[in-house]
């Protein structure tokens, strides 16, 4: 169907066995219903045979969404969707920068790839076909490489590529974005793109044809109002804002602080010196430059460079690789944190799951499992690169470590090493002082890999922070109050990832601006409640993928229930994970961790879907 303006209306299904590239569209009702990027892949996956990850019928979707590219501030995002390789999981992993935009103006709302190919190939996406290229060249390269040959070739182009992680199967392999802006593109996206011999999805788009808007008078009135809530935001405004100025990493002293931050594989809550890994240090420090995605004015990205002893250029690192590379394996020298941010960059790795699994080696060396002359001493950074590289080529204890947390806890007999959610870490915050966070990681569909910025509202830690818009009032103990929240905002979360905005927009947004973002741009009217309850369906229909797998419980790491804070503000909590997760399936209208039936009824998903 043609659409008023926003959807191209148009998705790619190319079968990498035989090459054959099919289109098809969608109509208006399932474009309210899913909205678009996360919500379709995970439609699209829902329909799809549940077989393994890496299969040969395993399916990799990458969607757009109806506001990507139009020029909404902060409309910019792309969700891969797909099965994790860790623990078997759904997992939707997002990426900002152009790639987003490019699709659309390459005339895409997405792309979804099934089958393997038998020889190294590429994708390469245009404004006039969608078609596959040999890449034997380019396998091998890392990714600043892989980049430059692809843009040589193509001229200005996207490019989300793998590395020798992918190439070698690495269960925690990510897909880098042009050189960097993978900090969301965890749970495993490169190894399922390295197993269909797929290098790079390489999009030529030229920005030729822009998205189309509905209503294009409502449309500026709108850009007006957003631009000026985000001016006014303390945290977003570009010259002045806290989140602008200092970037991600503004979260590690208020964590510090309040005795939240992850540190030594979470045995601590603190660690000596982690002041030198916030926003502020680095911008005295590392920092050369900051960075931003499409239609973004408020620039958190990082550009950074090392002058010392590590030599690297890179975009990052975020407060998510500094929390794991860093001080949750007790490092605090951030020119080394960036060094080893740079290096899984170029190999292809998700860092936060690289840094958590070092932490995880580091304890197991503490504990005795290893002779310490074959493990990892707490912020030996030498012997961190070492390792990193070693697991991207699967190469003696990198084989070991490349497998991911749960693996390396039952070749240690110790669970309590692994602080995996679906076989996915938990990043960024201590789970026994901010509940909600906890809730929340249990919860999630997708496992650990929650992005602390994504729901700043609900972690009390920010609340000293200008700009911030609490919503617990310190009722700590008041479950159903965290239940509620928790449910609450990952249905907006999911709204936001299947329009496509950068989540951080909700610091300065509200409802009714995404609301009316949908309105004009597609020519549709949704209500509020419409648009938050296709949030739920689809994280519903998550649930029903994940029952699917035969994950039917949210198992939470035994460590955060059963190992006390050491010391600090919150010494002596542990975590009451059964208590919470009993108000939060409540607040879904769930029996226990399945959707109920008449839940799903609520939501049309009764029929499958
Ligand atoms: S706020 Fe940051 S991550 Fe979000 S769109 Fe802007 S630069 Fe990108």
């Amino acid at each position: 169907m043609a659409f008023g303006g926003g959807y191209v209306g148009r998705v790619a299904h190319v079968d990498l066995e035989s090459g054959r590239v099919e289109y098809d569209g969608f109509g208006e009702e399932f474009a309210r219903d899913y909205i678009g990027g996360r919500g379709f892949g995970v439609h699209e996956l829902f329909q799809s045979k549940p077989v393994s990850a890496l299969s040969i019928d395993s399916m990799f979707g990458m969607f757009a969404g109806p506001i990507t590219g139009t020029g909404v501030p902060l409309a910019n995002r792309l969700t891969m969707v797909f099965r994790s390789p860790l623990g078997g999981a759904i997992a939707y992993a997002n990426t900002g920068g152009y790639a987003g935009a490019a699709l659309k103006c390459a005339g895409l709302d997405g792309v979804v790839l099934r089958g393997n190919r038998d020889i190294p190939s590429y994708l390469l996406i245009t404004p006039s076909s969608v078609s596959l290229e040999n890449a034997e060249t380019l396998w091998g390269m890392v990714a600043s490489e892989t980049l430059h040959a692809l843009r040589a070739k193509h001229g200005e182009c996207r490019v989300l590529s793998i590395g020798p992680a992918g190439e070698s199967l690495v269960n925690y392999a990510n897909i880098v974005n042009d050189a960097g802006r993978a900090s969301g593109v965890r749970q495993g996206a490169g190894c399922v793109l390295g197993a269909k011999r797929i290098k790079a999805i390489v999009i030529v788009s030229g920005y030729t044809q822009s998205v189309k808007v509905a209503d294009r008078a409502r449309f500026l009135e709108l850009l007006r109002r957003l631009n000026t809530k985000i001016k006014n935001s303390p945290l977003l405004n570009r010259a002045n804002g806290l989140f602008a100025l200092y970037g991600t990493p503004l979260a590690v002293n208020p964590l510090a602080l309040n005795g939240a931050l992850p540190c030594l594989n979470y045995t601590r809550t603190k660690v000596e010196g982690a002041e030198r890994l916030s926003g502020a240090s680095m911008s005295k420090s590392i920092l050369i430059s900051r960075l931003t995605c499409n239609s973004c004015s408020v620039q958190c990205r990082r550009e950074t460079a090392g002058s010392g002893q590590y030599k690297f250029r890179v975009e990052g690192p975020d407060f998510a690789q500094i929390s794991s590379l860093g001080s949750n394996c007790g490092l605090t020298d951030l020119e080394a944190v960036g060094y080893l941010n740079y290096l899984c960059y170029e190999l292809g790795l998700d860092p936060v799951e690289t840094g958590n699994m070092l932490a995880a080696f580091a304890e197991a060396t503490e504990k005795g499992y290893v002779p310490q002359d074959a493990g990892l001493l707490w912020a030996d950074t030498k012997r961190m690169v070492e390792l990193v590289q070693l697991i991207a080529k699967r190469q003696g204890t990198g084989a070991l470590l490349a497998q991911g947390a749960d693996a390396l806890a039952r070749h240690f007999a110790d669970d309590l090493l692994s602080v995996a959610v679906k076989g996915i870490t938990v990043q960024n915050a201590d789970p026994r002082a901010e509940y909600a966070w906890a809730l929340l990681n249990a919860t999630e569909n997708s496992g650990g890999a929650a992005h602390i910025w994504v729901y700043p509202e609900l972690i009390t830690s920010f609340y000293s922070l200008q700009g911030i818009r609490p919503v617990l009032r310190g009722h700590e103990t008041d479950f159903d109050e965290i239940a509620n929240a928790v449910k609450v905002k990952q249905d907006l979360v999911a709204t936001l990832d299947s329009l496509q905005v950068c989540a951080f927009s909700s610091m300065a947004y509200d409802l009714g601006d995404y609301r009316d973002a949908f309105n004009c741009i597609t020519g549709l009217e949704i209500s509020t409640e419409e648009l938050l309850r296709a949030g739920e369906r689809i994280f519903n229909l998550e649930r029903l993928c994940n029952l699917r797998y035969g994950i039917v419980e949210d198992e939470f790491p035994r460590k955060f229930s059963e190992q006390a804070i050491a010391s600090g503000e919150h010494a002596g909590r542990l975590l009451p994970i059964k208590e919470l997760l009993y108000s939060y399936y409540r607040a879904r209208g769930w029996m226990g961790a399945r959707p109920s039936p008449l839940k799903l009824t609520e939501l049309g998903l009764q029929s499958g879907g």
